[in-house]
């Protein structure tokens, strides 16, 4: 199940994580959507409950820095953000961005 879907994102452009080329730029070069799911649940983000996770990665392209959304009271809960940040970089990395 988590195999297709992600497939398909790396397909479509994926809803999780985003990133910037620049650390000057105004906008990410690369925006997920602002109701993705959150990682830690699966149920969409929304403005009133969301944190923003910046993500340390040296992947292919130096300059870029990378984040990602997740529910405010879910990462309140769960201490094992390790866990989340691995999820996530390991999909950056399959997707090569
Ligand atoms: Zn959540």
């Amino acid at each position: 199940m988590r195999e297709k879907q992600l497939e398909s994102s790396s397909q479509t452009g994926n809803l999780f994580y985003g990133w910037f080329d620049d650390r000057g730029q105004p906008r990410p070069t690369y925006e997920p959507p602002r109701d993705a799911p959150c990682p830690y649940c699966g149920k969409p983000v929304h403005a009133e409950n969301v944190r923003t996770h910046s993500l340390m990665y040296q992947g292919v392209y130096a300059a870029r820095s990378y984040f990602y959304r997740t529910h405010r009271t879910c990462d309140d809960a769960d201490q094992s953000r390790t866990a989340i940040d691995a999820f996530i970089l390991d999909m950056i990395e399959r997707n090569g961005d």
